[in-house]
């Protein structure tokens, strides 16, 4: 057994035996659509009381074992993150803040009493399934390797307190668009369900608060629209996101609106970068409660102009329509807007390292 001490760390290696033939692999990267299909390789480390961190290793994807018994099947004891690896216009690898998914990552563990992974270890990681993997990067406009680390409860005990046991992997998986249909903007159900309550775990990235947006996000596919919007669940009043996404609000005098991190909203990284960017523009930046009645007055007057959505998966999206019990509004034309447009235009610009960093968010990794 391999235990890690605190300097770099030793990846056992043990390649894929049968890879994808490249015909195979580069008509998915073609064409990866989102979530769809997994690189050759996945990283895994243990953790125990006994031994910390340990076994660190770069494996062949593929099934893993578990007992039955194991606490992340009963009690959904997990958290995951999701970042991107881009292929910039020189060649090299590059990641997007990655330290700020890993500190978010130990926020998260710490709210699920997970055992938390050393913040060079979670980067190291993903270096090491980038480096097995780097022939998966998509080929179309947009693309990116979508690397998605998570940690499990693996004990097997059935009574309720915290594991004992652990497992920390990381998959990656070639992304083109997240909105299947690419719309030009998207439209939102407003939801009776809530999200996340105060004292809960909605600022935690964890597992089982998508499970429960599984219902009313069905709903508001199935009542024609692409996302749920949720409101507070104390006076159900104030928006505070969608399922996976932050939403912003752009106002007419040239202003931006986000829902302040309140302790059941989830801290974005991409939410935290635009905000800098905007700030970068000379734009005034609020975070700040808002509320849906004052979201349709606002659109209605023409005070407010834009609207969207972002996180790493979709990046920027934006908001065309809303819809609810009491009615449904449109956000200016219905379609993208122009601040929507160069905001996003500014991110990806970075990430793709087709602009300057000024802020050091790009860190190149091979
Ligand atoms: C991951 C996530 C986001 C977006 O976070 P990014 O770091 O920007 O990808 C927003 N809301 C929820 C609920 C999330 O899980």
């Amino acid at each position: 057994m391999a235990t890690l001490a605190d300097s770099a760390t030793r990846f056992a290696h043990t390649p894929h035996p049968a890879p994808t033939p490249a015909a195979v692999r580069d008509e998915v990267l073609a064409n990866p659509g989102f979530g769809l299909r997994f690189t050759d390789h996945m990283v895994s480390i243990d953790w125990s009381e006994e031994a910390g961190w340990h076994n660190p290793a770069v494996l062949p994807y593929g099934p893993i074992a578990l007992d039955p018994a194991a606490s992340v099947l009963h009690y959904a004891q997990e958290i995951f993150e999701g970042l991107k690896a881009y292929r910039h216009p020189d060649g090299s690898m590059a990641l997007f803040r990655p330290q700020a998914n890993a500190a978010r990552f130990n926020r998260s563990a710490r709210r699920l009493a997970m055992p938390e992974l050393p913040e060079e270890l979670f980067i190291q990681a993903i270096r090491e399934i980038v480096a097995a993997d780097k022939d998966w990067f998509p080929t179309v406009e947009g693309g990116s390797l979508y690397l998605r680390p998570f940690m499990i409860a693996t004990e097997a005990f059935l009574g309720v307190r915290a594991a004992k046991s652990y497992r920390f992997m990381v998959i990656a998986s070639p992304a083109g668009n997240y909105f299947k249909s690419g719309a030009p903007a998207v439209s939102l159900w407003v939801s009776d369900y809530t999200r996340a309550a105060p004292g809960g775990t909605g600022a935690a990235k964890c597992g089982g608060n998508y499970a429960a947006s599984l219902v009313p996000t069905a709903e508001a596919f199935a009542r024609g629209h692409d996302q749920v919007l949720f409101l507070d669940a104390a006076e159900r009043k104030w928006i505070e996101e969608l399922g996976g996404m932050n939403v912003f609000f752009a106002f007419a005098d040239g202003s931006l609106l986000t829902p302040a991190l309140s302790g059941t909203i989830l801290e974005g990284v991409t939410r935290d970068s635009l905000i800098a960017l905007a700030r970068d523009e000379g734009l005034t930046v609020r975070e700040d409660k808002y509320s849906l009645d004052q979201w349709r007055a606002d659109a209605a007057s023409g005070q407010l102009v834009e609207a969207f959505a972002c996180g790493t998966a979709a990046v920027v999206t934006p908001i065309g329509k809303v819809a609810g019990h009491d009615g449904e509004f449109t956000i200016g034309s219905g379609g993208p807007g122009q601040l929507t447009g160069k905001l996003k235009a500014r991110l990806t610009a970075i990430q793709r390292g087709e602009a300057p960093d000024p802020h050091g968010w790009v860190m190149r990794i091979g």
